[in-house]
């Protein structure tokens, strides 16, 4: 430990005090300190004294957060030993670890907010790359989730790097793309975009996309077989065709049981970067846009069973609904359904509408429009309570219009149209 706890610690005029220890990781030591009468994290290198990590550092402070879901280096703190390191925001005490998800601790409070956070997740790393950063370090340690909201934070920013730079630092094997394992390539968005995909399925399926059978091939798990099964001969466990790497009973149970119960297009988007982005860096991954609309349209159309209380899809976008709860038979709950354009929203209770849905130049896809909600007087009467600054326009069957206002509740009646804006209309379907 190189500081005491109540020590003052200086930097370019600045003074902070420490007040604990909160971390010792391999590569240093992060402190909670009082700079300013306001409580930081401090993380002091432990053998980092080159430039170019510093500047880097240095330059992301400057350019600053891409999002407030990245808790990013506020201010670089230089020591007049030649150690330096930075202050951070603390993480609030509502998030859990990626790590602990991963291994049973804490969980998603259900589905339609674990798929909130996939799409979280996918936007910060469209705004991370459009600043010309890439991610690097891409691992289950940086990743934080609240299960209750679905809110992400990815905190152990100070390796992001300009694309095509790097520190040195890679992540772990078993996240990264395989260009990198092999170490013909040096980290950029594409490679980002592979550990995105990793990250995702990880999350929806509980497993490793590249472990199944084929670790039976190995007796201990070493660099070598790590090369082997991330970097020179990785396969996909859902390959389409070849079949010799699928999750084996009783060791990959999460993915055996989740994976058949994903949506055919969030499948197509695994297949596509797992199969054709291992050759295809460029252009056959899927990118963070279209992983957003796919999960978006997930998130549309999930409904929960009456009786077991699981989430599945209702089966619209893919003309194949389920009319039965894929986990203990019940019947499907009968919904209407609202469809705005190519979105098919399924009215259950809570669902809720977003920006992107009434504005096709939206880029919004997690503020929300409006809410499935029960008349308080007679609950068998649902509408759409929506917080809008505008009038919306509706029509029944019989051609009758109306006035809702902003914040109103539009009714959810069978072949209600919905007049959004001159540009969006939505029309209630009955099921
Ligand atoms: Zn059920």
């Amino acid at each position: 430990m190189k500081f005491s706890k109540n020590e003052i610690i200086k930097s370019n005029g600045s003074t902070m005090k420490v007040l604990d220890l909160l971390g010792d990781g391999g590569q240093g030591e992060v402190y909670l300190v009082d700079y300013d009468h306001n409580k930081y994290a401090l993380k002091i290198y432990k053998d980092i004294q080159y430039d170019d990590f510093k500047n880097n550092l240095r330059s992301n402070i400057e350019k600053g957060s891409p999002s407030d879901n990245f808790l990013w280096p506020k201010k670089l703190v230089e020591l007049e030993d030649g150690n330096f390191g930075y202050l951070m925001d603390l993480r609030p005490n509502n998030y859990s670890s990626f790590v602990s998800y991963l291994n049973g601790k804490d969980g998603f409070k259900d589905r339609k907010t674990m798929i909130k956070w996939c799409i979280e997740l996918c936007t910060s790393f469209k705004k991370l790359h459009e600043m010309g950063y890439s991610y690097q370090d891409l691992n289950d340690g940086s990743f934080f989730f609240d299960g209750d909201t679905g809110e992400l934070l990815i905190c152990d920013n100070d390796n992001v790097t300009a694309n095509q730079k790097n520190l040195g630092v890679l992540g772990k094997i078993k996240y990264m793309a395989p260009e990198i394992v092999r170490g013909d390539a040096l980290p950029d968005t594409h490679s980002d975009r592979f550990s995105l995909a990793v990250i995702l399925f990880m999350t929806l399926c509980l497993g490793n996309p590249f472990e199944g059978e084929r670790l039976k091939n190995y007796n201990i798990i070493d660099e070598k077989a790590e090369l082997e099964l991330y970097g020179t001969k990785p396969l996909f466990v859902y390959h389409k065709t070849d079949k010799s790497n699928r999750p084996v009973r009783g060791y990959h149970a999460s993915v055996l049981k989740r994976w058949p119960t994903l949506p055919t297009y969030i499948k197509e988007a695994f297949h596509r970067t797992f199969v054709d982005g291992l050759q295809d860096r460029e252009n056959g991954r899927t990118t963070e846009i279209e992983w957003i609309k796919q999960l978006c349209r997930y998130r549309d159309e999930l409904i929960s069973c009456p009786k077991c209380g699981v989430e599945y899809i209702k089966g619209l976008a893919e003309n194949k609904p389920n009319l039965v709860c894929p986990y203990c038979g019940a019947n499907s709950k009968k919904l209407s359904v609202l469809v705005i354009g190519k979105s098919y929203i399924v009215l259950e209770l809570g669902k809720k509408i977003y920006k992107h849905h009434i504005d096709k130049y939206s880029s919004d896809y997690l503020t929300e429009v409006g809410v499935v909600i029960a008349n308080k007087n007679n609950p068998s009467l649902w509408g759409i309570k929506v917080s809008l600054n505008h009038d919306i326009l509706v029509k029944d069957s019989k051609g009758v219009e109306k006035t809702i206002q902003a914040n109103g509740v539009i009714p959810i009646v069978k072949d209600l149209k919905v007049k959004f804006s001159d540009e969006t209309i939505g029309v209630i379907y009955e099921q």
